[in-house]
């Protein structure tokens, strides 16, 4: 590659020879072009410590390259991720140049800044998938931690007060939540760095007692660790032994958490032993040499390689007494176990945090990216893994703010209503407007991750029905139907006290048939709509009730029409048994029930008119049974398998064709049932019809009515009886 520059064909050889390392195959044109676009982009803009600009996202790349190694379009990406934020560079231009996955990373990480840019954190967790909710590609925060990384390492040059706000939320979202990704190297620099702005004292402290105490320690480990490497060597073993790194941050934690003064938590010494070797008894071999060594101390003893942990961690923990009895932790483990150790770490720190089902997504996608990361070193393999990062993790819910900067989670497609009965369910019942990012806008305007929200309320608005077509919570809709349906209440309710009124004055008496048939024959949707309609003056009473006289006349038609059902359905049963027998008895039919056969029925024994049958609901029999408890007697209906009875149906709807037809059917198709008769009479657009049918029992008769019930136009169906 050709720079006009040599100290750019440094940079940029140094960026090759990085990615050769790491990855199997790269496109070289695509990086040079990246760079050379990048310095094109920045060449009027330095950094904060004076140097070109370019320095930072070739860094950045760098970071990309060398630590998290993915592939070369996350390097080009990292080369370009500053041009749309500070220079005139579009979107548009970068997809048109590098295609869409390097334009969507470097737009990716361009938003987030964004919404870091304008907001104080206040919930870290709620931030962190903020974020995620924003990110259609891992590689964005990939991106976004290398640079984060980059701007700490060079966090200096800022003002002290800016500072300070870096490394804040340095620590508590960038730090933690590198770590999930498994990015343990990049969690320990972050926190140390930000706890340097954050603490200056302490870290100078801890740091300085570090240097000091470096030969002291370094000096011990090797005291300890020389006798067990020459056994080690004499079984001919390959092995790595290090004292575990101690950051200075956790340090510090630990020095809190626990109250200790620093040299108890420092001087805690802790060996790792990492054996090169696929034979897992090599293990127990070198735990025989440590302690043919040192003494062991009781109870200390963690054998994670014969059983290990639920989330795979494999390894030998030992305690024993080195040196100058000083107390000395050992850990022994074979290669792979200590790469699979790394990789459960995250697990293992996120099992502290609350667990949602969305945090399982989380670790799901943590593994992803560690398999990434390690594993897949064939360039299709990768391929295939980068495919299923184009994530829908986080994107079914946006997080949205409120206007003093918290965090609300909202399913996506959310509208103003339901972040303001989010809010309070007062704020929902009041809304009026909202302001979206200091613009108002309708209340049925799609909210996007990252926007502030600020609700307007006014005393006057409601809930109204409209508001239903685009809210999306179950807490706003259930709110705005149940003030609708209240709301509604009460007009059908005031409707019917103004109906009632007017039956009184006119004398008049209407039952809820009535009351169905005459809302249907003025083409209402049901009764409630009706008296909606009184309350609301739409309906002239006086007009309506002026054709009651034809009602009544049909009432004594019913009437009559029931007594010749039930005398011939009675004699279709072959009549009654009375105590079990056919005959002898003299019985008859109580008139105010009028039993029919299949009705629960009890007999009472009167003086000269024998045994009067009536229904075991009949409202008189309480008042009779309270006086006369001995003159009750068994009566049933003959019982017979195949025997039938009759049974009447009163069915009311609206006249529309086909209906018969329907009714007809729902009967003839639920077990062979046979109509017996059927008598239809329609008047404007409401029919009332009787049917009689053969049943086997009454459930054979529930079944049907239920059916019927169920007939689009049908709107009462009821037992045929007298009213
Ligand atoms: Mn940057």
């Amino acid at each position: 590659m050709n720079f006009s520059n040599p100290k750019y064909k440094k940079m940029f050889d140094r960026l090759l020879g990085a990615c050769h390392q790491n990855f199997p195959s790269i496109d070289e044109k695509l990086l040079a072009k990246g760079f050379e676009f990048a310095i094109e982009a920045h060449k009027n803009d330095r950094r904060a410590s004076g140097d070109e600009y370019i320095t930072h996202p070739f860094e950045v790349a760098l970071i990309v390259a060398q630590e998290i190694p993915l592939d070369d379009v996350t390097v080009v990406s990292a080369l370009l991720h500053d041009t749309i934020e500070d220079t005139e560079i579009s979107v548009e231009l970068l997809q048109k140049e590098f295609g869409k996955e390097v334009a969507e990373i470097v737009d990716g990480v361009t938003k987030i800044s964004g919404i870091f840019k304008g907001h104080e954190i206040t919930q870290a967790e709620n931030f962190r998938k903020l974020l995620l909710s924003m990110v259609k590609d891992v590689r964005v925060i990939l991106v976004k931690f290398a640079d984060r990384l980059h701007n700490m390492r060079t966090l200096e040059h800022l003002h002290p007060e800016k500072q300070r706000r870096i490394a804040q939320e340095t620590l508590e979202i960038y730090a933690p939540f590198s770590h999930r990704f498994g990015l343990a190297q990049f969690k320990w620099e972050l926190e140390d760095l930000a706890f340097k702005y954050l603490n200056k004292v302490a870290y100078d402290e801890i740091s300085n007692k570090i240097s000091a105490k470096r030969n002291e320690r370094e000096s011990f480990i090797k005291k300890f660790a020389d006798p067990i490497s020459k056994k080690l060597d004499e079984y001919k073993l390959k092995y790595e032994i290090s004292g575990r790194a101690k950051h200075l941050y956790s340090i510090y934690r630990k020095m809190v958490r626990r109250n200790k003064p620093f040299e108890e938590i420092y001087d805690l010494f802790a060996i790792r032993i990492i054996l090169d070797t696929s034979d897992k008894n090599d293990c127990y071999t070198t735990l025989g040499i440590v302690n043919q060594m040192y003494p062991p101390v009781a109870d200390r003893f963690k054998d994670y390689v014969s059983i290990p942990k639920t989330n795979n961690y494999q390894s030998i923990h030992t305690t024993v007494v080195g040196p100058d009895g000083k107390l000395v932790e050992v850990q022994i483990r074979t290669r792979n176990m200590h790469e699979i150790a790394e990789r459960g770490f995250a697990a293992h720190w996120r099992y502290k945090e609350s667990k949602t089902t969305s945090d399982k997504d989380l670790e799901n996608w943590v593994n992803w990216v560690r398999d990434i990361f390690e594993s897949a070193t064939k360039d299709e393999e990768k391929k295939d893994l980068i495919e299923n990062f184009k994530l829908n993790l986080y994107q079914d819910e946006i997080y949205v703010f409120t206007p003093k900067g918290d965090l609300k989670r909202l399913p996506i497609n959310s509208t103003p209503v339901d972040f303001a009965f989010e809010i309070h369910s007062k704020v929902g019942h009041h809304c009026i407007g909202a302001k979206v990012n200091g613009k108002i806008v309708p209340l049925d305007t799609r909210l996007h991750s990252g926007d502030q929200l600020e609700i307007i309320i006014s005393k006057n608005q409601h809930p109204n029905k409209n508001w239903l077509k685009f809210a999306v919570t179950h807490k706003a809709k259930n709110a705005i139907r149940k003030y609708i349906n209240k709301e509604e209440e009460e007009i059908v309710n005031a409707g019917k006290e103004l109906w009632e009124k007017k039956l009184k004055k006119l004398k008049l008496s209407f039952n809820m048939e009535d009351i169905i048939r005459l809302a249907v024959s003025l083409k209402f949707e049901g009764t409630k709509h009706f008296f909606k309609s009184i309350a609301q003056g739409k309906l002239d009473l006086d007009d309506v009730l002026a054709t009651t006289k034809e009602k009544e006349k049909k009432e004594k038609v019913s009437v009559l029409e029931f007594d010749s059902f039930a005398s011939s359905a009675r004699n279709t049963a072959g009549g009654i048994l009375v105590d079990g027998k056919i005959d002898g008895i003299l019985y008859s039919y109580a008139k105010c029930c009028n039993p029919i056969p299949g009705d629960p029925v009890i007999g009472f024994v009167t003086i000269g008119e024998g045994v009067k049958v009536h229904r075991k609901s009949c409202n008189n029999l309480s008042m009779i049974q309270e006086k006369n408890e001995s003159k009750f007697i068994t009566v049933q209906w003959p019982e017979n398998e195949s025997s039938l009875f009759v049974a009447g149906l009163k069915i009311v709807g609206k006249d529309s064709p086909g209906i018969l037809n329907d009714i007809s059917h729902a009967i003839v198709s639920y077990q062979n049932t046979n109509i017996k008769s059927v008598n239809i009479s329609t008047a404007d657009s409401s029919f009332d019809g009787s049917v009689t049918l053969y049943v086997h029992n009454i459930g054979h008769l529930e079944r049907i009515i239920e059916r019927l019930k169920k007939i689009k136009g049908v709107i009462s169906v009821e037992r045929f009886e007298s009213f």
